[in-house]
């Protein structure tokens, strides 16, 4: 049903629109008004479909009715025709800018009046429809749009009790190293209020130590944009209770692939731990009196053996067996003689230091590995407080007895190069003593005097061969692993000796540490490998760099800077063609005098390596305190590489948490291409072993190079 209202002044006017309204179209109700005014008051109220309007009015013109009824609101979309004499156009300007919708000639001509009215009625429809689609439309869209933020909300919010009630420390930190987010199993960790660390330096959240260690990694990832790879670390709880964590940290991008900041999350891996060193524990101790075993005496050995070559005190190793065992076994059980046994290990344990190694081998067979011997006396008192200590044994189980064992010594050099030889020569001194009835020890080769003789003449025998010019230097190529090439070697001394060829420096270098003759022998190293490496550069060989093995000794005794610059100066070499292998040894024994002159050395440019890493104190701490430009990893690690899991994963520790401090790392003792790949796979920039190449003389080390560069050849 359609409303039409009519506004004109006369009344026969009226009666005709009116009687034409009716015929528009079925259901139209017209109204009627004489005074616009009375129109206008209507129209506040109601909503018609159509208005026609007279121009001509008494009350006030057509123009001015419509612009009173476009303010009406409501009354802005509803078509208004004005009905003019033929020539108003003034009029008709007048009213369209007042909003008329179209006008009719007066006298209206009928049929245009219905036609005209019934198309702008259609119309008036179709646009109310439209409009009151678009604004289903906009209501759908409204809803829709409530819905999915909820969802969004829903969504965040169950994420976030997940993040939270995760059994991981979960961390953000920005740019300026502030907490972005924390999530709840990390404040409880910790002990903190999580308000208490948002925005906050993330120091807040981490104490001030491995704030800075954090801070130094997620540096890293906003400068790579790549995630780290994980690595272990400790970290104390709020109780202090020590737990080790399995951490990755990786970034953090907005939209357009800028770093925005880094996620930490860490994983308690304590208990795995606990169990990996519960495995470990069981392969490497004996179950009856939980001493080490065989296996790990051998690796504790191969360490001294390690350090002995670098100068460190000599070592003895002590191997005992029960004299008569097999009585007390016979008279008291089984059972009593493996109480028997453990009562033995308690006291032997009385008597060593620390630094010393009590391993039972087996049966009622023990070896002590004794540290920092000075001289083989020292070895000989010791043994003499073995024999007291187990001779004390009186009685056992309530019965008398006497108790007294064998003792057989091998002595590190002197009696053997590796941990084998060591243990088959400590046990055929053992037998000697047994054979000589016991209750004794026994040293191997037993004569100490003419060892003495011999260490004399040693001594006297090193001053001449530095004199006759008796030492060379081999080298070893190091490769690079991303471009396979050679890029240096390691120049290791040999000892051309008169009558019996070539030594290697394991039989004459620990006697050399001893006498002092180290410091002028090392010091004609490191002048005759820059030497050499200076004429590799002058002849055309691409960059290569020459390693030094430096003894500890030196740096007790002589300014290693000065004596450096001197070399470096008086053979014209490239000091960063020079690479300083220091020991772990030389690095802890003045850390701070030794950190200075460090200091000087990299600012003479030249490089420094930790030789041997993990064999010693092992720690990163003071890896970071020194500037250090690369680990090498020691070969008793490589060489078990494949077949150890503990090696395994100590040589990946020692990849990750170097490459995090931005050293770099070479593993030393490559044997096989399996070692290799194992290596390679886990990131290490460098090797150096067997593998590639022995240890050569300088001509041969020349040809490989240019085997590989055939190019330089014509450079
Ligand atoms: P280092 O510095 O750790 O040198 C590596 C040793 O491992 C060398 O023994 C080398 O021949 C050996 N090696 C290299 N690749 C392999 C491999 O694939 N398998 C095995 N089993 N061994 C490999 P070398 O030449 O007998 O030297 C022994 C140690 O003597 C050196 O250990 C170093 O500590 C010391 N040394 C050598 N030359 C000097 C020197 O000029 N001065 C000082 N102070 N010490 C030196
Ligand atoms: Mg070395
Ligand atoms: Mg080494």
């Amino acid at each position: 049903m359609s409303q039409i209202v009519i506004v004109d002044d006369q009344v026969t006017n009226r009666n005709i629109y009116t009687r034409l309204a009716a015929t528009i179209e079925a259901g139209v109700v017209a109204k009627s008004f004489a005074d616009p005014n009375e129109a206008l008051e209507w129209l506040k109220h109601n909503s018609p479909d159509l208005v026609l309007t007279d121009y001509k009015m008494p009350q006030m013109d057509g123009a001015e009715f419509i612009r009173n009824l476009r303010a009406i609101p409501g009354a802005e979309e509803v078509p208004v025709v004005v009905i003019t004499v033929y020539e108003d156009r003034t009029f008709r300007l007048r009213a369209l800018e007042a909003g008329a919708t179209d006008f009719l000639n007066s006298p209206v001509d009928h049929h245009e009046f219905v036609t005209r009215a019934r198309n702008l009625l259609k119309l008036h429809r179709h646009q109310q429809l439209l409009a009151s689609r678009a604004t289903n439309l906009e209501r759908e869209l409204e809803l829709a749009e409530r819905s999915r933020q909820r969802l969004v909300r829903d969504s965040t919010e169950r994420l976030a009790q997940v993040i939270d009630t995760l059994p991981v420390l979960i961390s953000a930190t920005g740019p300026d190293s502030r907490v972005l987010f924390v999530n709840a199993y990390h404040t409880t960790f910790a002990g903190l209020d999580p308000a208490s660390v948002v925005g906050q330096p993330a120091t807040r959240l981490f104490g001030e130590e491995h704030g800075a260690r954090s801070h130094a990694l997620d540096r890293m990832v906003f400068e790579t944009g790549r995630a780290l790879p994980s690595y272990e670390e400790e970290l104390l709880d709020a109780d202090s209770v020590k737990h080790v964590f399995l951490t990755t940290k990786s970034p953090l991008k907005d939209p357009l692939q800028k770093v925005t900041g880094v996620l930490t999350s860490s994983l308690d891996i304590s208990d795995r731990k606990k169990t990996e060193a519960h495995l470990h524990h069981l392969a490497h101790h004996d179950s009856l009196t939980d001493l080490p075993n065989r296996t790990l005496l051998r690796e504790k050995m191969r360490q001294h053996i390690m350090r002995a070559r670098r100068g460190d005190q000599l070592f003895a190793l002590h191997l005992l067996d029960l004299d008569g065992f097999k009585a007390v076994n016979d008279l008291l059980g089984h059972s009593a003689g493996d109480r028997f046994i453990i009562e033995v290990s308690r006291r032997l344990r009385g008597i060593i230091r620390d630094s010393d190694t009590l391993a039972r081998l087996g049966g009622d067979e023990f070896a002590i590995l004794q540290s920092n011997v000075a001289a083989t006396t020292d070895a000989a008192d010791f043994a003499h407080r073995i024999l007291t200590e187990v001779a004390d044994i009186t009685t056992f189980d309530g019965v008398a007895l006497r108790s007294s064992a064998s003792v057989g010594i091998a002595m590190h050099p002197t009696d053997g190069a590796d941990a084998e030889d060591l243990l088959k020569n400590a046990d055929l001194a053992m037998y000697r003593s047994k054979a000589e009835h016991g209750n004794a020890f026994c040293f191997f080769a037993a004569d100490m005097q003419a060892r003495a003789r011999n260490d004399a003449l040693l001594d006297a025998e090193l001053r001449l061969a530095l004199a006759n010019e008796e030492f060379i230097l081999y080298y070893q190529p190091q490769i690079d692993l991303m471009t396979g090439r050679i890029v240096g070697a390691e120049a290791l001394l040999r000892w051309n000796r008169r009558g019996e060829g070539i030594v290697s420096p394991g039989v004459f270098l620990p006697r050399a540490e001893e006498n002092g003759m180290i410091v002028p022998i090392n010091e004609w190293v490191l002048r005759e490998a820059c030497r050499e490496a200076r004429a590799w550069q002058t002849s055309g060989l691409p960059p290569l760099t020459v390693s030094v093995n430096m003894s500890p000794v030196q740096f007790r005794k002589r300014n290693v800077p000065l004596l450096v610059a001197r070399v470096l100066s008086e053979t014209g070499l490239d000091p960063r063609r020079l690479d300083l292998e220091l020991t772990e040894t030389i690095v802890m024994q003045e850390p701070e005098a030794v950190a200075s002159e460090l200091q000087q050395l990299i600012e003479l440019g030249v490089k420094i390596s930790i030789d041997d890493f993990g064999t010693g104190y092992s720690s990163f701490g003071y890896v970071k305190r020194f500037p250090v430009s690369r680990l090498k990893i020691d070969q008793s690690f490589v060489r078990n590489v494949i077949s150890d899991m503990n090696d395994a994963a100590i040589v990946r520790a020692i990849v990750t948490l170097g490459h995090s401090l931005d050293l770099e790392i070479i593993a030393e003792g490559v044997e096989t291409s399996d070692q290799l790949a194992f290596l390679r796979a886990e990131g290490c920039d460098g090797v150096q072993g067997y593998y590639f190449g022995r240890p050569m003389p300088s001509k041969d080390f020349i040809a490989r190079v240019l085997e590989e560069q055939p190019l330089a050849r014509t450079a």
